[in-house]
């Protein structure tokens, strides 16, 4: 047989999917709310002044060349990524207790944590993640492909198209002492649902119990809430009550940089001896994957959060993207309830949190809004908020109201 003739032709991946299409239509007023990438109030990708202010500064450094970095990647961006996301005063920093590496973005980051897991957890038994449902559909791909099962934990109510708390307690109450759960830090994706302050401690108090391992994913700090300590207040939480955990971050959306992959993997460890111990594995992993990360992201992250300057600039660019987000929420709403006189309750969509919505319409009602209004929306009817504008918001609010009633 002809070599390859057995391998099975994959589908495409549909978020990317749905982009294309939506780039083939022809129609005006066509509205893109699949992807999770922010577009400024004209739908066009945004890139950050202070982006633009720091790249013009490499640009003039006639200092820099195009040397490999180290394995786990510029020590000052490192160094800064870890304060960003613990704290600048952090205990667990001071005391050397942080592994940090530069990953190929959050992407990267969630590998690089899941294979360490693999290989070093001390695994009681089979090796299974607990995951969300429902998740970034990447992450169960991510674990399989380092040879960890996937399982689900409740997360969202479709009933109350909120948090499944109790569900989700129960959930961690019954897991086998050491599991490993995968925690999104902030902004949900794709529900936009996330706890409260009280109900993180609860499940804080549950993981300490149950000695459970907390894998955070960080890929909206800022993004939710305007204010990257509010965004990170979870992840320091369980630092300072020493839950077990690694955090993985991302600098796709709230630096625009999703091309550049500048991420990073911080591993929280009992004592300073442990942290090096994985810091020394971590680097022999990511030389067999990638051997050095990528120079350009990181520079210029480096760059916004090592100046003062700049970093009170990328504050004010973080509070503009989410303030956006926010007003866009805003004016759904008010479409939806006051103008058009929607029969449905839509406070969720004031109440959920970050890039995405979870509607809580049904996948005929999404193939609805495809067809017939060229709105473009994953089948689970989460849109994203960032592909709303003044110019489209009504557009939008009029179908969704058509097909809701
Ligand atoms: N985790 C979650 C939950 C995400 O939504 C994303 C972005 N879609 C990522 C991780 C990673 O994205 P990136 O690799 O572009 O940083």
């Amino acid at each position: 047989a002809e070599l390859w003739q057995s391998v099975p032709l994959a589908p495409p991946d549909s978020i990317f999917k749905l982009t294309a299409t939506y780039k083939a239509d022809t129609f005006p007023q066509k509205v893109n709310l699949g992807v999770g990438a922010y577009r400024d109030d004209d739908n066009k990708p945004w890139v950050l002044p202070v982006i633009k202010k720091a790249t013009q500064i490499l640009l003039n450094d006639d200092k820099l060349d195009h040397e490999y970095l180290p394995i786990t990647g510029l020590p000052e961006f490192t160094s800064a990524a870890a304060k960003l996301i613990l704290g600048a005063n952090s205990p667990a920093i001071a005391e050397g207790r942080v592994s940090s590496v530069q990953t190929i973005s959050g992407t990267g980051a969630n590998h690089l944590g899941a294979l360490f897991l693999s290989r070093f957890y001390g695994w009681d038994a089979e090796k299974k993640v607990y995951l969300s449902n429902p998740t970034w559909a990447n992450h169960q791909a991510i674990f399989r492909n380092v040879g960890i099962e996937p399982v689900d934990y409740p997360y969202y109510d479709p009933t109350t198209i909120g948090l499944d708390y109790k569900g989700f307690i129960k959930s961690l109450e019954t897991a086998p002492p050491r599991s490993v759960f995968l925690l999104h830090a902030c902004a949900h994706n794709p529900t936009g649902v996330d706890p409260t302050q009280e109900q993180w401690k609860a499940i804080a108090d549950v993981m300490l119990a149950k000695n459970h391992y907390a894998f955070f994913d960080c890929a909206y700090q800022g993004f939710a809430s305007g204010d990257l300590d509010n965004d990170a207040w979870a992840v320091r939480h369980f630092v300072d009550r020493a839950v077990p955990m690694l955090v993985c971050q991302s600098f796709a959306k709230n630096a625009g940089l999703y091309g550049e992959r500048v991420g990073a993997l911080h591993v929280v460890a009992p004592s300073a001896e442990g942290a090096n111990r994985v810091k020394s594995q971590l680097s022999v992993l990511q030389r067999s994957e990638i051997s050095n990360p990528p120079s350009h992201g990181a520079r210029l992250v480096s760059l916004v959060l090592n100046d003062p300057g700049l970093f009170e600039e990328w504050k004010r660019d973080i509070r503009t993207m989410a303030g956006r987000i926010i007003e866009m929420r805003k004016e759904l709403h008010r479409l939806l309830t006051e103008e058009l006189k929607n029969p449905r309750n839509w406070d969720h969509i004031l109440n959920q949190i970050g890039m995405f919505s979870f509607t809580g319409i049904s996948p005929d009602q999404s193939k609805a809004l495809i067809e017939k209004a060229h709105i473009y929306l994953t089948a689970n009817g989460r849109i994203s908020m960032a592909g709303l504008n003044s110019h489209n918001v009504r557009y939008f609010a009029e179908n969704l109201d058509k097909v809701t009633r």
